[in-house]
């Protein structure tokens, strides 16, 4: 395989707390211990919803800026995003994720007919596999993402599993449902991650949003807030003293993908 060291996997495994992650995540965190991975702890910004948060994650720009500001808002985002400047870049973009994101991104209203499996080298989102399920579950998803990889080669993919929030909704953040969701999508990407890792993708993992005890999420607790971000690569520097915000992550992905003048800021000391 060719080298992938300008290439950035982004994987937002949704509503996945920072305790939980901490704990649960034994794949992720033997990754850490042999040097190859470090965890951060984020906190994620304002409110702590869905859709607003993936517009954060993607463009670097607060909820209160993007006017994404709850998760009933079905149109196209206004920002510039990691989608939108590596496009522009010529760069090649993809995305496995919940159909939000193709409404953010390619086209709104999402209709799944039309939309669940796109390939067009027009969108912002070139080559596309969405799904509409919160319980579509996340060893498919991490399945269609492997047939992005090996169809199109993108310079950027973004990875979005949706059991771990779903697993909150239904029993909440601090049950034994909601842990075993984590540690089964633990073992689900540690069929994939040592492929990326070897053939040298940069790849960072982190969430949305927490969850709370409560079965939901939106507000200010640091189980709602506190997310992690998993750094995997040769390009990161592994400091662990520096503190990344949720709105630099766009500018993360954008100085891996090498793109000239992307605006977007970008944590210091993250990267070598
Ligand atoms: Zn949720």
């Amino acid at each position: 395989m060719a080298d992938k060291t300008n290439k950035v996997i982004l994987v937002v495994l949704d509503g996945l707390r920072f305790e939980t992650a901490e704990k649960c995540m034994g794949f992720l965190q033997a990754l850490c211990a042999q040097g190859s991975a470090t965890l951060y702890k984020l906190e994620c910004e304002l409110p702590s919803l869905s859709r607003p948060l993936y517009e954060t994650i993607l463009t670097g720009v607060t909820p209160a800026t993007s006017g994404i500001v709850h998760n009933q808002i079905t149109r196209n985002s206004s920002q510039q995003s990691i989608f939108s400047l590596a496009q522009q870049a010529g760069l090649t973009t993809a995305a496995a994720a919940y159909h939000w994101v193709s409404e953010l991104y390619n086209r709104a209203p999402y209709d799944p007919i039309r939309d669940r499996h796109t390939s067009n080298a027009e969108y912002l989102i070139q080559y596309g596999c969405f799904y509409h399920a919160d319980h579509y579950p996340d060893d498919h998803l991490l399945l269609d993402a492997e047939m992005l990889l090996q169809r199109h080669d993108p310079d950027f993919l973004l990875i979005h599993p949706m059991n771990i929030d779903d697993a909150g909704h239904r029993e909440g953040g601090d049950s034994a449902h909601y842990r075993n969701r984590v540690r089964h999508t633990d073992v689900a990407l540690s069929n994939h991650l040592p492929r990326w890792i070897d053939a040298g993708y940069q790849i960072l993992i982190t969430a949305d949003h927490g969850m709370n005890s409560d079965r939901s999420h939106g507000g200010i607790l640091p189980e709602e807030r506190e997310i992690p971000l998993f750094a995997i690569g040769s390009r990161f520097s592994h400091l662990q003293q520096c503190i990344p915000e949720q709105t630099e992550i766009c500018g993360v992905a954008c100085e891996l993908l090498k793109i000239p003048n992307h605006g977007k800021s970008v944590t210091e000391g993250l990267l070598q």
